[in-house]
């Protein structure tokens, strides 16, 4: 019987279901894997993405820590891909490995003036509330009027968290510095713009709705936005997440407000001109053209062109993925090309032996945490049928990684350090009667872990 010996790295719900899934699969040989993940703790997206005000999504981690807790994948967290561990080291210590790295950079908008002071990538705000330890720990919420660009989830999650107030975020997991920053916001005004329809957005009934339930907070919609043409008729007669969306903000639009310290405004049929300058290289205002219907849910510019003054700008146009040392990439989609799983190597449009993706850095960043099983299947049924094309390691001990680790000096965290930190952090949480709070600082994370 031939042994499989796997790395996955990233921690992520991708890498973890692709290890869970290899692990129950009907197969022929055995499988030891190892997880590398370049933060100290795992559960990558759902604890630095996910929003800590959405407990439901979040609790996807109490499944994933039921897969490590049963003890039959090892876990080397702070251990960077690249850096750390090489293509190389990988290929000298196991038969195969697989990337779930995801997708965790902003795509970029080619507007004038998107690098402005004040200009930011959604990634690095949703970053900063979930407590990555890689972003810096303040964040200025110093400007009234603020604009979000997009239309998608990521969108609503940024607006949802610059309206909110910051005691209605207190009973959630947010670090200290978190709910400093934000209860010193003097935010009142956010504009969320998208380029195309409220019969054309990207983001999901459940999570619209919860913006109406806001405390003190006002929805501002514009009657210019709701002149449907056929093409947003029909998307609302046949499908039922778009008819829901437009019930939501029909009855938005017959509420009356003013009576709110806050807004967030939706505002559609606007595409990003520029981004303007206050003449001392901070964000001053956002020019955009209103756009229109063409007929088949796509949308034309009309020329004329619109001001809004905002003193911030948060783009959330969709994530992006990064490049992994040795690994060939696709600059235009931002994902590691592959067939099914299997990467490929796009000048001989052969596979490359050993390698493999799973979730968005394979299939881009789309689609809800979910569809990363499916995804993982597909990808964990072709390693099983690989077997001729897996590589031939020289070191295939599982000792042998953490030697060489060790000889590195990398602080490397484990399953144990987990536990500690997940133990520590509940117990910051107690006092005040949260379910925990987050420690951010890498260093603080990494001693704690290993008990130093
Ligand atoms: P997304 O759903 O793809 O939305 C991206 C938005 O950006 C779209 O409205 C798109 O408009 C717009 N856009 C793209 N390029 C643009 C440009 N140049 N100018 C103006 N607008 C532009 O991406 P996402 O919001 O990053 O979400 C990623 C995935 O994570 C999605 O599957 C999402 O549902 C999921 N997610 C879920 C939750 C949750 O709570 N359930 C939270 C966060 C994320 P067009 O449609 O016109 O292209």
């Amino acid at each position: 019987m031939t042994k499989l010996r796997l790395a996955v790295v990233g921690a992520g719900p991708a890498g973890i279901y692709a290890s869970d899934i290899l692990l129950k699969a009907e197969r022929k040989f055995d499988v030891s894997i190892d997880l590398f993940e370049q933060l100290p703790a795992p559960y990558g997206l759902v604890r630095y993405g996910v929003a800590p005000d959405h407990p439901r999504i979040k609790g996807i981690i109490n499944a994933l820590r039921d897969v490590l807790d049963r003890g039959d994948i090892r876990i080397f967290g702070n251990v960077r891909y690249g850096e750390d561990v090489t293509l190389d080291d990988l290929k000298n210590h196991y038969n195969a490995v697989i990337f779930a790295t995801g997708a965790i950079r902003d795509h970029s908008l080619d507007v004038p003036g998107v690098e402005l002071e004040g200009s930011y990538g959604a990634a690095s705000f949703v970053n900063w509330y979930d407590g990555h330890p890689d972003v810096p720990r303040e964040w200025p919420l110093n400007h009234k009027s603020v604009a979000v660009v997009g239309n998608g989830n990521v969108a609503l999650d940024v607006a949802r968290v610059l309206a909110k107030h910051a005691d209605d975020l207190l009973p959630t997991e947010i670090p200290d510095n978190v709910y400093e920053g934000l209860q010193a916001s003097q935010v009142t005004d956010v504009h969320v713009f998208g380029r195309r329809g409220p019969a054309q957005v990207k983001f999901t009934p459940l999570e619209l709705r919860e913006l109406g339930e806001l405390n003190d907070v006002d929805m501002v919609l514009y009657e210019e936005d709701f002149d449907y043409d056929e093409a947003s008729k029909q998307a609302i007669a046949s499908n039922k997440q778009v008819m829901v969306i437009d019930r939501i903000m029909t009855k938005w639009r017959e509420r009356e407000t003013g009576q709110a310290s806050r807004r967030l405004h939706l505002h559609f049929y606007a595409k990003p001109l520029e981004v303007l300058d206050d003449g001392q290289g901070n964000v001053a205002a956002f020019r955009y053209e209103r756009t229109r219907p063409d007929g088949e849910g796509g949308v034309e510019g009309t020329g004329e062109i619109r001001e809004v003054e905002i003193g911030q700008l948060y783009r959330a146009i969709g994530y992006f993925g990064s490049p992994l040392d040795g690994i060939p990439f696709d600059k235009k989609l931002g994902i590691v090309p592959n067939h099914e799983g299997r990467v490929m190597d796009r000048k001989t449009n052969e596979q490359v032996h050993g390698v493999y993706a799973t979730g968005w850095i394979k299939r881009g960043p789309i689609g809800l945490i979910g569809h990363t099983k499916s995804d993982a299947m597909e990808t964990v049924s072709h390693i099983i049928n690989d077997q001729g094309n897996w590589w031939t390691p020289d070191s295939p001990e599982e000792q042998a990684i953490v030697d060489l680790l060790d000889e590195r000096g990398v602080e490397y965290t484990d399953l144990d350090g987990w536990h500690n930190l997940d133990a520590h952090e509940v117990a910051l949480g107690e006092p005040h009667e949260r379910a925990r709070i987050k420690v951010v600082p890498r260093d603080e994370m990494v001693k704690i872990s290993r008990g130093e």
